[in-house]
């Protein structure tokens, strides 16, 4: 077989949760780190000041995971001081890479324990994350040796809690591969895998100067990475308000070329019109949906079913939630594991009580009472314009159209503003090309589920409200860190 459409890199081939022999590895690897503490702190190519030293509780059981001691004010400094770009040959910069990502995929035991422990995954998950921190590392460093213009300086990275492990290393290995210094701020829920992660790039041969860790808060570091203009770049994936305050200030204090690489929320929907096959369409809105507890951006939010199937397919789908598990994502059966804490419980929470006092909740589990737990849970809703804002959870919005109302949905999606993942359900093969040429996303799924794209033949990032592009793991991506990218011209 020859180099297909993006090269002949095979992707992680991972761990298959069906086959006796590798959960027997997945048991026996992870099991020492079921009770480890682990640890955070700065990793500075210079002397470390350190804040308050915290703890970072497990979110579905309470038990300590580790301590982290966050970045002060002088750490961001010290980093940004001593930041130097990697000025290796780029076919060095891919080895190292390259080498990073087999001390991942060796390091599955304590990286699954505190995918689970950290972050709330459930097993299928930690599986997926882990292959697409891989796949990120071996394809970006493929990516390397094609470049062939210089790195841009220093990037700051932010990245959140949803893919502590995958997005983070995507980010920075993008940035890496480019010949750039990354200054990474995790998220602060999630400092711990982050850390663990640093440590195995660094192992691999990355050099201290070329990357750094600062994990902490919002104010002390992200702000201060996005503001100093001896940074050159910013790559981000979060909220989308927090991605507009980073613009404004890199607006205000970067060199006006400084990219901002972000990629944000979304208001994702799902059309599955009368010809659609229910069990099929059944079993992937409960994915897109439920699974990562909802906590992903690409997670369906609302669903427009036509009205003739609706009295069919919705009592299917409450039938199927019935047999989800909610539990310790440490526990193979589990199928929806905690929100991250208990702030994002809570804000989950007084959205559900609201429609519930507007009769609005149509289907809803129990969950467990400890942890920061949110039950799967069906709200009615008008259409996607009306609801307010992207709820982060295993909340999922029905609406239904009649048959001659479909360009009226498609419209609605639209105006939005939003446009990252659109899923649809039909049989019609025209109705397919009618609407992905008009829908405005960035990532369409025919007749699957709408989640979990794949590096290298599925590139992921939206449009309009939900990011700036290229997406991740596309060909177009590393470009935007460096210097001159292909696509520039010249005014
Ligand atoms: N890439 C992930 C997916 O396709 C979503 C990333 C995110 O939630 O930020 O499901």
């Amino acid at each position: 077989t020859g180099p297909g459409l993006f090269g002949s890199r095979r992707n992680s081939a991972g761990f298959d949760l069906t086959d006796e022999a590798d959960l027997a590895r997945i048991e026996a690897a992870r099991a020492p780190h079921a009770a480890t503490l682990f640890d955070a702190r700065p990793r500075l190519a210079g002397p470390l000041a350190g804040g308050q030293r915290d703890e970072i509780r497990n979110p579905a059981t309470g038990a300590p995971v580790g301590n982290v001691i966050p970045a002060a004010a002088p750490d961001v400094e010290t980093a940004l001081a001593s930041a130097r770009v990697w000025d290796a040959a780029p076919a060095e910069r891919a080895e190292v890479l390259r080498r990073a990502s087999d001390l991942y995929e060796a390091e599955f035991g304590p990286i699954f324990a505190l995918l689970a422990r950290e972050a709330g995954k459930s097993q299928a998950d930690a599986v997926s994350e882990l292959r697409e921190a891989v796949d990120f590392l071996r394809y970006y460093a493929d990516g390397a040796g094609t470049l062939s213009a210089p790195p841009r300086g220093v990037f700051t990275c932010i990245s959140p809690w949803n893919f502590p492990l995958a997005i983070f290393t995507g980010q920075i290995a993008a940035a890496l591969a480019a010949g750039n210094a990354v200054i990474a701020k995790p998220a602060e829920q999630t400092p711990l895998i982050a850390t663990f992660a640093v440590d195995l790039m660094h192992r691999a041969g990355v050099p201290a100067t070329a990357l750094q860790l600062l994990p902490g808060d919002g104010p002390t570091v992200g702000a201060a990475l996005t503001r100093d203009p001896r940074v050159n770049g910013v790559c981000f994936t979060g909220s989308t308000e927090t991605a507009l305050m980073i613009r404004r200030a890199m607006a205000e204090h970067l060199d006006p070329s400084a990219p901002l690489i972000a990629e944000t929320g979304g208001l994702n929907a799902m059309i599955v019109d009368s010809t659609a096959l229910p069990e099929q369409a059944v079993r992937d809105i409960l994915a897109s949906a439920f699974q990562s507890a909802g906590q992903r951006c690409s997670a369906l939010r609302c669903l427009y079913l036509q009205e003739d199937i609706a009295g069919h397919v919705l009592p299917m789908l409450y039938g199927a939630m019935d047999e989800l598990a909610l539990g310790d994502p440490w526990a193979l059966s589990t199928d929806v594991g905690p929100v991250i804490d208990a702030e994002a419980q809570a804000g989950i929470r007084a959205y559900v009580e609201a429609a519930r006092a507007e009769g609005r909740v149509l289907k809803e589990l129990a969950a467990p009472a400890a942890g920061t737990f949110i039950a799967p849970t069906v709200i009615r809703v008008a259409g996607i314009d009306r609801m307010e804002r992207e709820i982060f959870g295993p909340v999922l919005h029905v609406a239904t159209f009649k048959a001659n109302e479909i360009d009226a949905v498609v419209d609605a999606v639209n105006a939005t503003g939003y446009g990252l993942t659109f899923g649809l359900h039909t049989r019609i093969d025209d109705r397919v090309q009618q609407i992905v040429d008009r829908i405005r996303v960035g990532n369409t799924y025919v007749n699957r589920n709408q989640i979990g794209a794949v590096v290298g033949s599925q590139p992921f990032g939206g449009e309009g409200l939900s990011g700036t592009g290229p997406k991740a793991g596309g060909p177009e991506y590393l470009s935007r860190f460096t210097a001159h990218p292909a696509t520039h011209s010249a005014p």
